[in-house]
This record gives structure tokens, C-alpha cells and sequence, in this order.
């Protein structure tokens, strides 16, 4: 047990009293595996923060950052450029299909997300649409902590202790528990009509006022709600109808998850704009980067002499190290055929997904790609959710999983092995079962 002071870190998104109660330090990390301080082996059942996708002390990334580092440590981010920014960008264009050509580079996913709303914003702005400004998010969605994504997502613990947020925003309803979908086999049959929910809000507020709506294309962190086949091909048309820019945040799918480089790649729907962080430098160095497509960009190129810039950007926008990092981890992707890595994998994992399915407290199984959520029947009056009581039960048993509401979630390393899979499978049967 650690014997350090623990009293003046102030953990993000952690009851800190609990916590340093009985804290859980990891002190290493090496491929599929993080090493606890008591020397023991934990298996890393979410890619450290759903980040982590070629795994852990990766070759490629470690050299690429020590090399950055003797080189060129810190570039002025503003009116100033270094060649990595430009490459990389040009690498990341190249994995996104359609026209979501033009990359604008932030630190996180939060940031990612209040660069892409502003965006949107401001692109109606400059080709004089100056009223469009109002912004859509999701019930249950999830787009990181800043205002504006506070703001836009719909997850009710996040929104309650900070006020009314931003003001401007509405929500259209979430897809999750629609009937007939419990036990889908990726994508679920119904629902794709809860899309039309824009139409209603297009019609009370009306389109002239609407500047974006945002999705995550799965959302990961309300507990792995899928599309309903269609669903996203008709928000697409319905924005398109109404000169609504859509944006997917990608925070999570970005990068392999599902078995193509991108969510967008994968359901063969181009949104407007793309916000991405997590996987990008593969969570060793924070890094976030929306795409834009083409006409976004353009629209500034060609945009009133007085609006050619858009007044936003970060310190560490591009930074050399992440930059490094990036391409350190685009060449670890690229090398071991990563990011199409979840395809192959998706049968497998489904059915060891699926082989939990005859568990009491299971109440519902979902899965694509190398993700997967965990329901289980919520426990009444009870401090803890069962899915709380599973991650520390799991820690104990040498796996890394998290848990949101009554939902496990899984996104492990996309270096993972069928063995791996087992492993937790047959962990988390074991420790489920236990759950009073
Ligand atoms: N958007 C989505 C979809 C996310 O899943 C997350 C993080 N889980 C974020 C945004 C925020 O990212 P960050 O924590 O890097 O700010």
C-alpha cells in the first residue's frame, strides 16, 4: 500500500474520498498490461481512458518523442509554423474520406469539441448567416467538460452542479432502450425515426437559428449506445435539408475502434466537422484535432476582409512533441494494420461479448468493433451501482474496466489477443455472478 501523501492532488472525476481510502496507483505499463505498485499484472480492459489504442511503451511513440525533444522542443504556435504540424496534418487528412481535408490541432477532446462549435459558429458568420448560432447536442451525450460541451452534452450528472451553461442550446432525444433493440448484435433495427427529433426542433426554433448539431456517432461514455441502422444517414439528411452543420465527436471512435481508421470511414456518413483526441498520439502525449471539411475552411479563405481569420486557437495547437508523438503512433497504426485490427477481431469479441448474455444481472449486451458495454439490472436504494461494485472487483482480479451508471464498458488496446479476450471474459463472468 502507498505510503505517499495524498492529500493535495485533487483527482478529475473521482470521489476523492473514496478513493484515498483505498487508493489504486499504477506505477508502469507495457503492451496489454499496466503494473500495479504491489508488482502485480492488470490487464488493460479500456485503453487506459478509451485512449491507449496500439497498447502501452510503444517503440515507435517513445523514440519519436525523445528525438522531438532533442530537436525542437516548442514551436510558437501563432503566426509561426514547424514542418511536423503540416505532415502530420497531411496523413491524418489522407485516413478521413470525403472532403475532411483541413485539420485545426487542439490538446483534448473537450478542446476539440469548443473548437468545432465555434467553428460551425463562425462559419455561418463569415458567409453572412450571422443568425445561425444556435447549437444541438444529445440526451446522454457526452463531449468533455468545457462550457460549450457541457453545455452540448446530455448527461445530467455532468450539467447539474454548474448552472445553465451556455445558453442557445437544445437537445434532441438520445436512441438508448428503444424497444425490441436489447441484445443487438452491433448496430440495433430500431429507432432510426428518432432522428426526426431535429424536426421537431428545427420547427420550434426555427432552421435560420440553427447553427450545428452534434453526435458522437456511438457514444461511449453514457454506456456504448449504437446507431440504429439509419439513424445517422437521416440526421445527415435532415442537415442537409436545413443548412445544419453536423459534427461528429469522434473522441472515442476515432482511430480504429470500430475497425476503420474512423467512425465516419465505418458508416460511410460524412458529417461537416470531426472532433477527435484520445488515439491520435495513443494517450502518451495530450492531443486533440478537429477536420473540417474543405468548404469550411474556404469559406474563411474567401470570407469579408475583416473575418479572413478565425480568432481561436491554443499555446500548444500543433505542439512538436505531440506532433511526434502522432506520428509515432500513425506509424504504429500503420505498421501493425491497427486501425482495421478491430474488424477482424469483431466476430470474436462478439461472441465472447454475447456468451454473458445468460447472467441474471445482465439486462442488456451491446457491441461493435473492439467495444462493448455491459448492462446490468439496477440495483435498488443501493449506494453503489453492481457496474462500480464489478470495476473494483475486477481491479482485484487483474483487469481494467470502467463502469458508467450501470454499464461496464470495454475498449481495450486494438493489440489485443483472442487469450486477452478470454481472460476477461471469463473474469467478468465470474466476478457478475458474484454481484449480490
Ligand atoms: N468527447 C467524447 C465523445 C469523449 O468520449 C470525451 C472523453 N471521454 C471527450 C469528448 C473529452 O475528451 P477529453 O477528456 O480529452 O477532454
Amino acid at each position: 500500500m502507498t505510503t505517499q501523501n495524498l492529500e493535495n492532488y485533487w483527482m478529475p472525476f473521482t470521489a476523492n474520498r473514496q478513493f484515498k481510502a483505498k487508493p489504486r496507483l499504477v506505477v508502469g505499463a507495457d503492451g496489454m498490461y499496466f503494473k500495479l505498485e504491489d508488482g502485480r499484472q492488470m490487464l488493460d480492459g479500456i485503453a487506459g481512458l478509451w485512449c491507449c489504442n496500439a497498447g502501452h511503451n510503444r517503440p515507435r511513440i517513445v523514440e519519436a518523442i525523445r528525438q522531438q525533444a532533442g530537436e525542437l522542443d516548442y514551436a510558437p504556435a501563432f503566426q509561426m509554423g514547424h514542418p511536423k504540424q503540416f505532415e502530420l496534418a497531411e496523413r491524418l487528412a489522407n485516413l478521413m474520406p470525403g472532403d475532411l481535408n483541413k485539420i485545426f490541432f487542439t490538446n483534448s477532446g473537450s478542446e476539440s469539441v469548443e473548437t468545432a462549435l465555434k467553428m460551425a459558429i463562425a462559419y455561418h458568420r463569415v458567409r453572412g448567416e450571422g443568425h445561425r448560432t444556435r447549437l444541438i447536442g444529445r440526451e446522454k451525450g457526452y463531449h468533455g467538460v468545457n462550457f460549450g460541451g457541457t453545455s452540448v452534452g446530455g448527461m445530467p450528472a455532468n450539467r447539474k452542479m454548474f448552472g445553465s451553461l451556455v445558453n442557445g442550446v437544445d437537445h434532441i432525444r438520445h436512441t438508448h432502450g428503444v424497444a425490441g433493440n436489447t441484445f443487438s448484435k452491433g448496430q440495433p433495427e430500431n429507432g432510426a425515426e428518432l432522428a426526426d427529433d431535429l424536426i421537431r426542433l428545427i420547427e420550434l426554433h426555427d432552421a435560420s437559428t440553427i447553427a450545428a448539431v452534434i453526435v458522437e456517432p456511438l457514444a461511449g461514455s453514457a454506456g456504448v449506445l449504437l446507431p440504429p441502422k439509419g439513424y445517422l444517414e437521416r440526421l445527415r439528411s435532415i442537415c442537409d435539408q436545413h443548412g445544419i452543420l453536423l459534427i461528429f465527436d469522434e473522441v472515442i471512435t476515432g482511430f480504429g475502434r470500430l475497425g476503420a481508421p474512423f467512425a465516419t470511414n465505418f458508416f460511410g456518413v460524412e458529417p461537416d466537422l470531426v472532433t477527435t483526441a484520445k488515439g491520435l498520439a495513443n494517450g502518451v502525449i495530450p492531443m486533440g484535432a478537429v477536420f473540417a471539411q474543405d468548404k469550411i475552411y474556404d469559406a474563411f479563405m474567401h470570407g469579408p476582409d475583416n473575418m479572413v481569420e478565425f480568432f481561436h486557437g491554443y499555446t500548444f495547437s500543433g505542439n512538436p512533441m505531440a506532433c511526434a508523438a502522432a506520428m509515432g503512433t500513425l506509424d504504429t497504426y500503420e505498421e501493425e494494420g491497427l486501425l482495421t485490427r478491430a474488424a477482424e477481431l469483431s466476430d470474436y469479441w462478439q461472441d465472447a461479448v454475447h456468451s454473458l448474455r445468460d447472467l441474471d444481472h445482465v439486462i442488456d449486451l451491446r457491441n461493435l468493433g473492439l467495444i462493448a458495454g455491459i448492462e446490468l439490472r439496477p440495483r435498488e436504494g443501493a449506494p453503489t451501482a453492481r457496474a462500480f461494485d464489478a470495476f473494483l472487483q475486477a481491479y482485484d482480479a487483474g483487469l481494467l474496466i470502467r463502469t458508467t451508471g450501470d454499464t461496464i464498458a470495454l475498449s481495450p488496446p486494438l493489440i489485443i489477443e483472442k487469450e486477452h479476450i478470454d481472460f476477461a471474459f471469463e473474469t467478468l463472468r465470474k466476478i457478475i455472478q458474484s454481484l449480490d
